[in-house]
């Protein structure tokens, strides 16, 4: 059984939206478990630590720039979600990269539109409500990065007997 930590923020645009509890409700009711959070509003310095060079190689300099400018702007919620196969589990419950694309039920889905071309032509990130861990490489430099030891609780969810 491979439990793993993964590390999901929700970004400025779900916080001024209201969606904060709309996000980690869907992580609980798959009954995956919460064991950081916190409401904190980051610097660049820090920006550049969590989107690094590889979003700049997979993505382009341009786009990098526009996700730190946005992820900088106002308060985000990081959380860190543990369970089975957790960082493939909540990447399903967040849904496509580009909104248009993300399937109606996941969090993306269900809450933004825009595409790729949209979001190039104005110059704008794609404002998709959440971050998540892309695999395990990231997920451990990420909880680390956002996360200390101390920060991080252990405890038993009641269904857990039924679930495992
Ligand atoms: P994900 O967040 O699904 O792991 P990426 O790591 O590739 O996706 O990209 C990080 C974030 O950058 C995306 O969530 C989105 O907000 C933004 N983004 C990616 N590509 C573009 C683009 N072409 N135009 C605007 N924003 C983009």
């Amino acid at each position: 059984m491979a439990i793993e930590q993964t590390l999901v923020l929700v970004k400025p645009d779900g916080v001024q939206r209201g969606l904060i509890g709309e996000v980690i409700k869907r992580f609980e009711q798959r009954g995956l478990k919460i064991v950081g959070l916190k409401l904190t509003k980051i610097d660049k310095d820090f920006s550049q630590k969590h989107y690094t060079d590889d979003i700049e190689k997979r993505r382009g300099k341009e786009v990098r720039d526009r996700l730190i400018d946005y992820i900088t702007s106002d308060p985000v919620v990081a959380m860190v979600v543990e369970g089975v196969d957790a960082i493939d589990n909540v990447r399903k419950l967040g849904g496509e990269t580009e909104s248009k694309s993300a399937i109606p039920g996941t969090i993306r889905g269900d809450f933004s539109h825009v595409s790729f071309n949209h979001a190039d032509e104005k110059k704008i990130p794609i404002k998709n409500i959440i971050h998540a861990s892309g695999n395990a490489e990231d997920a451990k430099h990420e909880v680390a990065l956002w996360f200390s030891i101390d920060e991080l609780h252990s405890y038993k969810r009641v269904e857990e007997d039924q679930v495992f």
